[in-house]
């Protein structure tokens, strides 16, 4: 554990619930090995004392904060900067303090992107279908579109998230050089084309997540072709029922896990501009 001395600055997590978060494991042991003088910790903030708990950030001089559930779109209000991508998102889950001006950032969709990156997909020029209206599916759809993406199919149910799915594939046509479009999940026949089109498939969806590992959007096989890379956000369990499907079929398939580490390497550069042990972190928490 990191020496707490006169100097030591930190920073942290808000939202609520933080406890489960794996945030604090990965940042104080990053900080531990690079020898930086920060400590990470996790607050429990809701809505109502976000306003108050942020100002307390900016004036205790942190180097800044990571914001989870469900605060993550009520922290713009607070803030005098936004990145491109956060505000693409709706969303931002970090916040740098620029002595004093706090700059709110997005650091999911890089952390997504870096992370397929990682297994061998390049977004420029690609295709991509991807399931989900979210959180994480906005985040994972403005980077890909912000990395060159050439077009993105999202699926979506017709329920509550259908007119977010409908606002984000105009947001990304409009604003990036990706054309986005919004397919209805149950309508097979556009689906299978659109998968047919595609270089990656990515479930953004919480289908298959813990308890209800045995679900999964494909329901036939014969939708997914040879050369699809098939990825899930989904970290919990590590091999979805999704990917479990991709490696049947011989496709390559990639978990969420990845989003979440690469995430925070992308929060812990922009507050220390130093690049987080990934590796080590990796070792030691993803194994
Ligand atoms: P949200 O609640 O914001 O979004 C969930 C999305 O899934 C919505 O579009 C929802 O649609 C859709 N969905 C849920 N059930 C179904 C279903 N049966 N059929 C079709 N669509 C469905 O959640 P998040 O985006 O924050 O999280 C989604 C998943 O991503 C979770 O499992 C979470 O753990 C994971 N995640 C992983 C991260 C990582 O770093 N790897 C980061 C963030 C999230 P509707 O609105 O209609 O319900």
């Amino acid at each position: 554990m990191t020496q707490i001395t006169g100097h030591t600055r930190f920073g942290g997590l808000l939202g609520s619930p933080v406890a489960h978060s794996l945030s604090p494991a990965m940042h104080n042991f990053s900080f531990e090995v690079l020898g930086i003088d920060a400590v990470y910790l996790a607050f429990d903030v809701g809505q109502e004392k976000l306003g108050q708990t942020v100002r307390v950030f900016r004036d205790l001089n942190t180097y800044g904060f990571n914001l989870t559930m469900p605060v993550k779109k009520k922290v713009m209000e607070y803030l005098d900067d936004i990145s491109e991508a956060a505000q693409l998102i709706g969303a931002v889950n970090t916040v740098v303090n620029e002595n004093g001006k706090l700059v709110g950032h997005n650091t999911d969709g890089v952390g997504y992107v870096a992370c397929v990156r990682a297994h061998g997909f390049e977004p420029k020029g690609s295709e991509v279908t991807m399931f989900g209206a979210g959180g994480a599916a906005c985040a994972a759809a403005v980077q890909l579109a912000l990395e060159g993406a050439k077009a993105l199919h999202l699926v979506s149910r017709r329920s509550r998230s259908w007119d977010a799915a409908r606002d984000l594939a105009d947001r990304i046509s409009r604003r990036t050089s990706c054309a986005a479009d919004l397919t209805d999940l149950e309508d097979t026949g556009s689906l299978r084309e659109l998968i047919g089109k595609s270089s990656l498939l990515v479930n953004a969806t919480s289908v298959g997540m813990a308890p209800h590992e045995d679900q999964s959007l494909i329901r036939d096989l014969s939708m997914l072709h040879p050369g699809l890379i098939v990825s899930d956000v989904i970290y919990n369990p590590r091999t979805t029922k999704l990917m479990r499907q991709a490696r049947e079929a011989g496709l390559k398939s990639i978990g969420g896990l990845g989003m979440l580490l690469y995430q925070g390497a992308e929060a812990f550069r922009l507050w220390t501009g130093q690049q987080m042990p990934v590796e080590q972190v990796k070792e030691k928490f993803f194994t």
